[in-house]
């Protein structure tokens, strides 16, 4: 495909007519008939009215979900049958790439650069990954007596309610539903307020390549009223949830009050990136460190908001970086050649702009930050670097989801590894080293799901993702993620 141009895209995004209703067994109004204006963070432009649902949509959803489950169209079809359909939804979505792409671009402010390279690619890679890896799963035979025959197997464990935020519409939901699936359960999809145009696409899609009716399906609605029906309902089985901590606490509430259902969280971060003394290249690691802060606006739960630099590169490494977020071109979400976005709500651009102000305060330098003027809509923030902050100080704990970078200098390597262990979240750590022994010995040191040595937030199907403490424990990505969406059953047969 020849690459495609801005003109390209704005001419495609006028043609886009977004899906509105729920999807319950098909597209639905909410029961109530309200519906929620979504918005386009970059020009203020009311994309469309979208079916709000309440606690009535979710019984709803969960009845069909259920009847679903036990009539066993999907939960006991062989896992070729269901591998099948899903590659089907997958060749949907490469059919739909560009819609969907555009789906997430007008939705959340997303570069169009990225949700054509990455986000609606990349989903119908990971949904062809576990189609491929679900019928390689064994169960297990255990060791018993020769009169006994003792069994394992690996059982879906009913409805999936999978919610979602909005800094990654599409890829969010298919790293729940795409090992949800692959497992045999129903799951029920409930997308950010901000951003629920491509996963109503996706139920379609979906429902188009051969899901059975029920299976997936879709409520858009608020946090506290949807997605608090989902996690207080007795008859969903597990919650996977990625968001904010505080929302992630809410969920284990929930469960406790309600039905002890599994639930899955991934939670917030405020990721460190330690660069070290011995790095030769520091253009690579600058442009690491800009990649690791800027991309998607900030808004990227990995993002590694903190710099901890070795003082001996430290003056010559943050002059790069600073470079770097002032040079970056902040604007059109579907012009190519944009190098950021804006952030993807009014509110959260108010959120970010108050922080970038309070983290002034708490600097003894500043760089950037605040709003570009002259730009349709005021969520188009430009880059922060903060200089000389404490690493206790509010700015360098709350994480932003927004483009603020803290640069901490650190003397030691053992001081490095404080201050980047030094949050309560832990979810991603970046580190820059050209020592072969450094990299392993401090790699080990640093509390995180993942540390990338000398790359930028490294994430593939492959491997697991998620992180501890306040970030959440839950994993998606990987066999682990189908593991998670199964339950183990011992079936014991004694014969004499
Ligand atoms: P959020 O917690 O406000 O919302 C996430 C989801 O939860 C949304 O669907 C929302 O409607 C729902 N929700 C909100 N309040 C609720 C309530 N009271 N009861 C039930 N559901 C509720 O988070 P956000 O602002 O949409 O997203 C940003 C956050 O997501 C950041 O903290 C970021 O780090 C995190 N995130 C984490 C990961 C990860 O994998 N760890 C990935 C992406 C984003």
């Amino acid at each position: 495909m020849t690459e495609r141009t801005h003109e390209d895209w704005l001419a495609l995004a006028r043609k886009v007519v977004p899906a509105t209703t729920a999807w319950i067994g098909g597209p639905v109004p909410s029961l109530s008939g309200a519906t929620r204006t979504t918005v386009n963070p970059a020009t203020g432009a009311v994309l469309a009215e979208v079916a709000e649902c309440d606690e009535h949509d979710v019984d709803a959803a969960v009845a069909a979900a259920r009847r679903a489950f036990e009539g066993g169209a999907w939960s006991t079809a062989s896992p070729r049958d269901r591998a099948a359909v899903l590659h089907r939804i997958a060749r949907k979505i490469e059919d739909h790439v560009e819609e969907l792409a555009l789906l997430d671009s007008l939705d959340a402010g997303k570069r169009i650069a990225d949700t054509i390279a990455i986000d609606a690619p990349g989903s119908a890679a990971i949904l062809r990954w576990y189609a491929e890896s679900l019928d390689k799963v064994y169960g297990e035979v255990a060791p018993t007596g020769a009169a006994d025959l003792a069994v394992v197997t690996r059982e879906p464990l009913g409805v999936v309610a999978a919610v979602v935020p909005w800094n990654y519409p599409l890829e969010m939901a298919i790293w729940k539903i795409a090992p949800a699936l692959a497992a045999g359960n129903s799951v029920i999809l409930k997308p950010a307020e901000d951003s629920p145009l491509s996963a109503l696409r996706l139920a379609g899609l979906a429902a188009e390549a051969g899901l059975p009716d029920g299976v997936l399906s879709v409520v858009p609605g608020a946090g506290p009223v949807a997605g608090r029906a989902l996690g207080r309902h007795r008859g969903v089985d597990v919650v996977t949830f990625t968001g904010s901590t505080s929302t992630g606490q809410l969920f284990q509430q929930y469960a406790g009050q309600s039905n002890l259902k599994q639930v899955w969280l991934e939670a917030g971060g405020k990721s460190a990136v330690v660069v070290l003394d011995d790095v030769a290249d520091l253009d690579a690691a600058a442009d690491g460190v800009a990649a690791g802060i800027f991309t998607n606006t900030g808004q990227v739960c990995s993002a590694t908001s903190r710099l901890v630099v070795q003082r001996g590169v430290a003056d010559e490494l943050v002059q790069r970086v600073v470079g770097r977020a002032l040079a970056i071109d902040v604007g059109d979400p579907l012009d190519p050649a944009t190098g950021m976005g804006p952030v993807a709500s009014e509110r959260q651009a108010a959120r970010v702009l108050e922080l970038m102000e309070a983290g002034a305060a708490q600097a003894r330098e500043v760089h950037g930050g605040g709003l570009v003027p002259d730009m349709p809509a005021p969520t188009y923030v430009r880059p922060q670097v903060l200089l000389g902050v404490d690493p206790d100080a509010p700015i360098a704990q709350t994480e932003v989801f927004g483009p603020v970078l803290s640069v901490h200098v650190v003397d030691t390597v053992d001081e490095a590894v404080a201050v980047a262990n030094g949050t309560p979240y832990a979810l991603a750590a970046g580190l820059w080293t050209d020592s072969l022994s450094r990299a392993h010995g401090v790699a080990r040191r640093l509390r995180a799901g993942t540390v990338s040595v000398n790359c930028v937030d490294a994430l593939d199907v492959a491997t697991p993702f998620g992180g501890f403490g306040q970030s959440g424990y839950g994993r998606d990505l990987s066999l682990h993620a189908l593991d998670k969406f199964t339950g183990l059953k011992t079936t014991w047969i004694h014969h004499g």
